[in-house]
């Protein structure tokens, strides 16, 4: 046990076999994972033993919001859920709201496939989890917080909620919080699955108790969030960093990482990968070391085609981009994005207008009806590529027609006359132009991601494409 304790073992882990899971991915750890390993515990009082409570309980009584914004902007927190949007800003301008009621959201149902850490990091330290998120929402000034976990976490929420009620026992959460005479409650609120109640507007919707439809941005949800009031929403991940943070100081968690992304993160790595699993690697590791140092390359011997290095909603790299570093602004200069972290690995032989497809369906199946292009657009796309063959037919434009949920009236795709607005272009165009139509026309993010993707597919395998749609064979 002790040596438990002291030396975390990268690898299969055992604390009580991740709290019953049938399945333990293989982890990697970092600074982040092996102190939450260090302090993991069975019950609260072997946290508290373990030094549990005391950075929550140094945050609520001794320090000011002012206080932890400023040591998470020496540390240069980066949101981990796609954005790198600075979490001190964030806190910050919740804080210095003079409103009576703010709130404060952790967010753990990020719903992109391919991503597992989430529930690793529920089951590993649950009180410690808890201490982060008591540690936001003292930073912002609120009153309640909520931990937002999607449905099929059943055995999370209840190690959650287990954790919850020995803290409110302890005095840590309720009316009079450590002591202080300040309120504290945190909820656990079990949301609906999916892609988009991730959305950090959609979740403050659902919590709200309406559709979980995203809301349009401007305002942005630290002016104007959950119930109107100020809100900071965060991941996971970015919580627990922000405690880490608070933990050890900004310089020693500046030890690791690059200037402009400090710090670690935990990477979900799947797809064609010798050793999928969990790595916590500094940001700024080269894409190729995390596949194939970590991840021991790629299965069968086969050579690397494609890889999404921000799961499926970022844009696809091919072989040529193995030395970028996996870092915010580096993706993006490559053309993609970090996203959460969920890297799937494309081994050669895989047929890309086939993983096109099926994000594609992703990504229509997902759309939350709200907005008339994201619905049509990303419907169409489908219809496009399951058609190739039949692109220059006038038919493929009328194949899919927008379903009628949406509150939108759309005049632009279905011109008068019965034309569509891709009718008059031909080949891979069409599929260019549509999703070129529907990228910036949806209340969130995600009908720019869906158009996004197809593009990048359809730049970098374009001769795939086209032996597709000219020969109907496919060459992989
Ligand atoms: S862009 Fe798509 S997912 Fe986002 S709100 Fe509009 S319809 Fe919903």
């Amino acid at each position: 046990m002790e040596m438990r304790k002291q030396m975390p073992i990268p690898g299969r882990i055992k604390l009580e076999k991740l709290r019953g899971s049938e399945s333990v991915p293989y982890t990697q750890f970092g600074p982040l994972l092996s102190d939450l390993w260090s302090s993991a515990a069975s019950s609260i009082s072997e946290y508290i033993h373990l030094g549990g409570y005391a950075i929550a309980r140094r945050a609520i009584s001794d320090m000011t919001g002012d206080e932890i914004t400023s040591l998470l902007d020496k540390a240069g927190l980066r949101g981990r859920a796609g954005g790198g949007y600075p979490t001190a800003h964030k806190w910050w301008l919740v804080s210095q709201s003079r409103a009576l009621e703010k709130y404060f959201i952790c967010n753990a149902n990020a719903g992109q496939p391919g991503g597992f850490k989430e529930q690793f990091l529920l089951k590993l330290n649950p009180h410690a989890v808890l201490e982060a998120i008591i540690i936001g929402a003292a930073a912002v000034g609120a009153q309640t917080a909520f931990l937002v976990l999607p449905p099929h976490f059943a055995l999370e929420a209840r190690l959650l909620e287990t954790a919850l009620r020995e803290a409110r026992e302890h005095g840590y959460v309720g009316g009079n919080a450590f002591g202080t005479g300040k309120a504290l409650e945190v909820h656990v609120y079990k949301s609906l699955g999916g892609y988009i109640a991730g959305e950090e507007t959609a979740l403050m919707e659902l919590i709200e108790g309406k559709v979980g439809h995203p809301r349009g941005k401007p305002p942005l949800p630290t002016a104007v969030g959950l119930f109107n009031a100020p809100t900071a929403v965060n991941n996971l991940e970015t919580v627990l960093n922000a405690r880490y943070i608070i933990k050890v100081g900004p310089e020693q968690y500046r030890q690791h990482g690059t200037p402009y992304a400090p710090g670690t993160m935990i990477f979900s790595l799947s797809g064609h990968v010798n050793r999928p699993g969990l790595y916590e690697l500094p940001l700024g590791t080269p894409l190729r070391d995390l596949i194939f140092k970590h991840g021991q390359g790629v299965v069968d011997g086969l050579s690397l085609k494609a890889v999404l290095p921000g799961g499926i909603s970022s844009a696809v790299l091919g072989p040529e981009s193995l030395d970028v570093e996996l870092a915010f602004d580096t993706l993006h200069d490559a053309g993609s994005d970090l996203g959460s972290g969920t890297v799937i690995v494309i081994a050669e032989r895989t047929c890309m207008v086939d993983v096109a497809t099926h994000v594609s369906r992703f990504f229509r199946d997902n759309s939350c009806g709200k907005c008339q292009p994201c619905v049509d657009g990303t419907g169409r796309t489908v219809t496009m590529l399951s058609r190739l063959d039949r692109l220059n037919e006038k038919s493929i434009d009328l194949a899919e027609r927008a379903r009628p949920s949406s509150r939108r009236t759309l005049t632009v795709i279905n011109a008068p006359g019965g034309l569509s607005y891709t009718d008059t272009i031909e080949g891979l165009d069409k599929i260019r132009h549509l999703s070129e139509f529907y990228k910036y026309r949806g209340d969130c993010h995600y009908s720019t991601e869906a158009a996004t993707s197809i593009q990048s597919f359809l730049a970098r395998f374009t001769e795939e494409f086209e032996c597709h749609r000219v020969n109907s064979t496919c060459d992989a």
